[in-house]
């Protein structure tokens, strides 16, 4: 008799899965490709994936596997070589400019390894700062940044500049700063990547919070504490999704080179 697995462990099996009958993201045929001196770089080179809304993936794959590209794209910050991306029904990859910047502002929040936070600004005026665009009062926005920082336990830390904070608190500024326009899907590329272990165990923990509250989170980690909160996995290898198995036989052999 088959064990009774995790649905996440099960298509595992399948890497190919294609019968999801409303996935929150299909992609099809993604491949970004860069011309390097006469070579051709294959950052992505055919992914098919769907990922259904509400749930938490990781994305694994050693450096250079094409995480970041696929994370990108997914943020529409950048534009495939080939392929579709579906978000919610909307077709990203048939999107002009203007009509892709107001989707991913309501759509996805984005979350950096590297912060990326404006240094001169204090926490509340980052935090603040993208809402700008939104149409917002001056006295909404901060009213909202500060629930914001309120929800990632920074209140008392509103008026401090970026330099003045510790790596864990720049990376919860930087996570209310995603929020602000409430989006379902959250994108974050090795959020935990600069942090100490207990910061990074409290950005892990804000960020599977925010997939209990009903959205979608894909997180790329090297992480493996990331793990107990994924309903998915993800694993690449040179721009191509592959099983777990192949995965860490791949990795297994790298190590003992
Ligand atoms: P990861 O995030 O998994 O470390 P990336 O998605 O950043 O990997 O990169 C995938 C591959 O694409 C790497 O080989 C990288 O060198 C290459 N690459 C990424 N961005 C560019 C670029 N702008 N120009 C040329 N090559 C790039
Ligand atoms: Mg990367």
């Amino acid at each position: 008799m088959e064990p009774c697995l995790p649905r996440w462990v099960a298509r595992l099996h399948n890497p190919h899965p294609s019968n999801m009958t409303n996935p929150f993201i299909r992609i099809v045929g993604l491949k970004k490709h860069y011309q390097m001196g006469g070579q051709t770089v294959r950052a992505l080179d055919g992914l098919d994936l769907e990922i259904a809304a509400n749930t938490f993936t990781v994305v694994m794959g050693p450096s250079g596997s094409g995480k970041s590209t696929l994370l990108y794209l997914l943020g529409g910050l950048d534009r495939a070589t080939a392929g579709e991306i579906m978000i919610n029904g909307e077709r990203l990859h048939e999107m002009d400019e203007n009509t892709l910047a107001l989707f991913r502002r309501r759509t996805m929040g984005f979350v950096f390894q590297s912060f990326n936070l404006i240094q001169s600004m204090s926490a509340l005026e980052n935090v603040a700062f993208p809402m700008q665009f939104a149409g917002i009062s001056p006295s909404q926005r901060s009213q909202r940044a500060r629930g914001l920082l309120g929800q990632v336990g920074l209140d008392n830390r509103a008026d401090h500049r970026p330099s003045e904070l510790s790596g864990g608190q720049q990376q919860r500024v930087a996570i209310a700063r995603a929020l602000v326009n409430d989006p379902s899907l959250i994108l974050a590329d090795e959020p935990t990547g600069n942090l100490d272990t207990s910061s990074g165990v409290t950005v892990m923990q804000l960020l599977s919070d925010l997939h209990r509250s009903g959205r979608t989170v894909l997180v790329v980690t090297h992480d493996p504490r990331m793990m107990r909160f994924a309903t998915h996995k993800i694993f690449l290898l040179d721009g191509k999704m592959v099983s777990e198995e192949e995965y860490q036989s791949a990795t297994l052999e790298t190590a003992s080179i």
